[in-house]
Formats: structure tokens, C-alpha cells, sequence
């Protein structure tokens, strides 16, 4: 056995039973990033002083998280955060796209609740009652 893999077998046996990178991690690190991107057109006076403090925060809680022992926790808040937010973003980008590819319909996003509404393109101006709410909405086609 030589050197490294001495040293991958010691880095898995120092991370079993450990969080390790899930996505809220790579998240934030993301977010760390950023920052840290930020402060360079930053740097000085209190604005820099805030960042600088507030990435070293996110740093030491991505490390934590990265080798936290607690995986019951650390799984309920990446499920939380899977929820609230990657999953709701990933799902605007795909529809996004996927409205985009759609060149024989129109998309209306009902005001009140949310609802897209699919409509053939080419009929001029007319009138949407909402599906879900039944709500009109008036729009060109
Ligand atoms: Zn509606």
C-alpha cells in the first residue's frame, strides 16, 4: 500500500459517520464564495469589515456541518432547505425552459395564486378565467 492510499483510507475512516458535503453545503459554499468575491470590490471601511466577519461565520458553519457527528440534524436541514428552496428554483428554471421550447402556446402566471395558465398562441387578445381560483385575466395571445 503506498502513501496515498494510506492517506485516503485514514481521510474515509476520519469521515465515517460524518455529514460530510450535501447540497445546503455546497450551497453555502456558493454563497461563500460570492462574499468573498464581493469583498474584493469592497475591502475597506464597514462594509468590508461586515463581509469579512460574516464569510468567516459561514466558513466555520460550512466546517462544522462538513463534520458534524449529528446526521439526524444535519438531514433535517438539508430536507428543509431542499424543500424551501432548491427544489422550488430548480423547478422555475426547468419551466422557464421548458416554456421557452413551447413556441405553439402562451404562458400566463395567474396574480392571485400562481397558477400558469397555457394558452394557444395566434388568437389575439382574449380573456383567461383561472383555472384554479377562477380569477380573469386579460392578455394578448
Ligand atoms: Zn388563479
Amino acid at each position: 500500500m503506498n502513501v496515498f492510499q494510506r492517506i485516503g483510507n485514514a481521510l474515509s475512516r476520519f469521515m465515517y459517520g460524518r455529514n460530510g458535503a450535501d447540497q445546503l453545503g455546497l450551497c453555502m459554499i456558493w454563497v461563500l464564495i460570492l462574499l468573498n468575491v464581493a469583498n474584493i470590490f469592497v475591502r475597506q471601511g464597514i462594509a468590508g469589515a461586515i463581509l469579512n466577519v460574516v464569510a468567516a461565520i459561514l466558513a466555520v458553519c460550512i466546517i462544522y456541518r462538513i463534520f458534524s457527528r449529528n446526521l439526524y440534524k444535519r438531514r433535517a436541514e438539508n430536507a428543509a432547505f431542499l424543500n424551501k428552496v432548491w427544489y422550488p428554483v430548480r423547478r422555475r428554471f426547468t419551466d422557464a425552459r421548458i416554456q421557452a421550447r413551447d413556441k405553439d402556446h402562451k404562458y400566463f402566471t395567474c396574480p392571485d395564486c400562481r397558477a400558469v395558465c397555457r394558452v394557444p398562441r395566434g388568437k389575439g387578445n382574449i380573456v383567461i378565467t383561472c383555472p384554479r381560483c377562477g380569477k380573469q385575466i386579460r392578455g394578448k395571445s
